[in-house]
């Protein structure tokens, strides 16, 4: 698809004065308002073609090059609106997870519903599997044409809205820990799953522990071969620290007028310091962008090294804590509370919670010192860590 992105540019701008909704910060919202929110928000994206612009063109909405939609995130990070944060996991993990590794049938099955709001999230962190994620102890056992599935899972984002899950779990103790996983897409409300989700200290739940007590989940239901889900995880994981980068560091240059109404608000305009600091910062989220840009760009031509994307997510990451830190310190004593409900969204209008929430990224989609070995080990060819702490 050809477009005029200047002619793009002006139809999303039209769009979002009309219909990027409003009050979605208020403090006083509940969980159900934020629910209701971000499926309508959400639903109006796809209507109106800007939901799925990565996403192939048999899809609507779908097969936008990369300039294209780059023009789209520019325009919605800088019409502060909320972010899809109930249905990311569908239109990147899920996604990239059934594009790349399921089966036609799996395709047909589930793509098109994402588009009508069925949400997923994502099923693989355990209590004793993290960063050594191949350490994971559910069990997948085959019995006939199901596998009967017993274990726990946790940090599961969203998960007590989701419908779906995309799951790892172990159908072999034999051999390397990677070679016995299995991948499977398991339905929310099939018997014997419990959701619990987790209160967290400045009074929000985005995340959600999943017991898993006997739940049968049909063979039609596996991605790729048993026994050969790390590879199909690593589709999911590269849609994490890829595509979802580039649109948060666009969502948080276009944060970055709010730090500069700060900046006048409390009366520093004329404060070198500060805005010298504040180029410092503008400096750093460009160039955040900038890699994240080069590395969609080298993926979309095939070119990926091993490291590229850690070094989008720790770049990423350190500029997040950079522009919080710089938001909360301007903003003084009236930046020091905590909005109540955020579920960890990062341009909050809420400093002191999005400096809380940008912590947050310093783990998840892998934490900054497994980032790190990764670049070390399998960029610059240093030597391995000792077994025993391997990814
Ligand atoms: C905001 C957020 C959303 C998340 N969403 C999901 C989700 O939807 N689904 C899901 O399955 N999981 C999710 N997670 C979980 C996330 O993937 C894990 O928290 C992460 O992989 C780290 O694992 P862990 O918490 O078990 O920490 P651990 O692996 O126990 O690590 C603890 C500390 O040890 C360090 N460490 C561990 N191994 C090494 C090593 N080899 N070398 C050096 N340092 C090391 C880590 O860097 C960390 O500082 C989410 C986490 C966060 C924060």
């Amino acid at each position: 698809m050809t477009h005029d992105l200047e002619a793009l540019r002006r139809e999303v701008r039209s769009f979002l004065a009309t219909e990027a909704p409003s009050g979605w910060r208020d403090a006083s919202r509940t969980q159900d308002d934020f629910v209701r929110t971000q499926r309508d928000w959400f639903g109006k994206l796809v209507r109106a073609g800007y939901a799925i612009p990565h996403w192939p063109a048999d899809y609507p909405g779908g097969g936008r090059s990369l300039a294209e939609q780059k023009v789209i995130y520019e325009e919605l990070a800088g019409a502060d609106c909320p972010r899809l944060l109930l249905s990311f996991v569908s239109t990147y993990h899920a996604f990239a997870t059934l594009h790349e590794c399921g089966n036609a049938g799996q395709k047909a099955r589930y793509l098109p519903k994402i588009l009508e709001g069925e949400t997923w999230c994502q099923g693989f962190s355990e209590p004793g599997a993290g960063s050594d994620l191949a350490a994971i102890r559910t069990r997948a056992e085959r019995k006939g044409d199901v596998y009967v599935i017993n274990g726990q899972k946790v940090w599961s984002t969203m998960a007590q809205f989701a419908d779906k899950c995309l799951l790892l779990a172990r159908t072999s103790a034999d051999g390397v820990k990677q070679a016995g996983i299995t991948y499977l897409l398991m339905d929310m409300k099939a018997p014997g799953v419990t959701i619990r989700p987790i209160h967290q200290i400045q009074g929000d739940e985005e995340f959600a522990e999943i017991f898993l007590d006997n739940v049968e989940i049909p063979v039609s239901e596996r991605v790729g071969e048993e026994g050969k889900g790390w590879a199909v995880a690593q589709a999911t994981l590269a849609s994490e620290r890829g595509l979802t980068l580039m649109e948060l560091s666009y969502r948080m240059r276009g944060a970055l007028g709010r730090v500069a109404g700060l900046i006048r608000e409390h009366g520093h305009s004329e404060d070198r310091g500060v805005l010298r600091d504040f180029g410092v910062l503008v400096t750093q989220v460009d160039a955040v962008c900038a890699i994240a840009d080069q590395f969609l760009d080298n993926r979309i031509k095939g070119i990926e090294h091993m490291g590229d994307a850690s070094i989008v997510k720790n770049a990423y990451s350190r500029a997040l804590r950079a522009y919080s830190a710089f938001g909360l310190r301007l903003g003084g004593m009236d930046e020091q509370y905590v909005a109540p409900i955020t579920f960890g969204d990062l341009n909050t209008g809420n400093w002191m919670a999005d400096f809380m929430n940008s912590y947050a990224w310093t783990i998840a989609g892998g934490s900054e010192e497994v980032q790190r070995n990764i670049i070390a080990e399998r960029m610059l060819d240093m030597p391995r860590e000792p077994k025993g702490w391997v990814l």
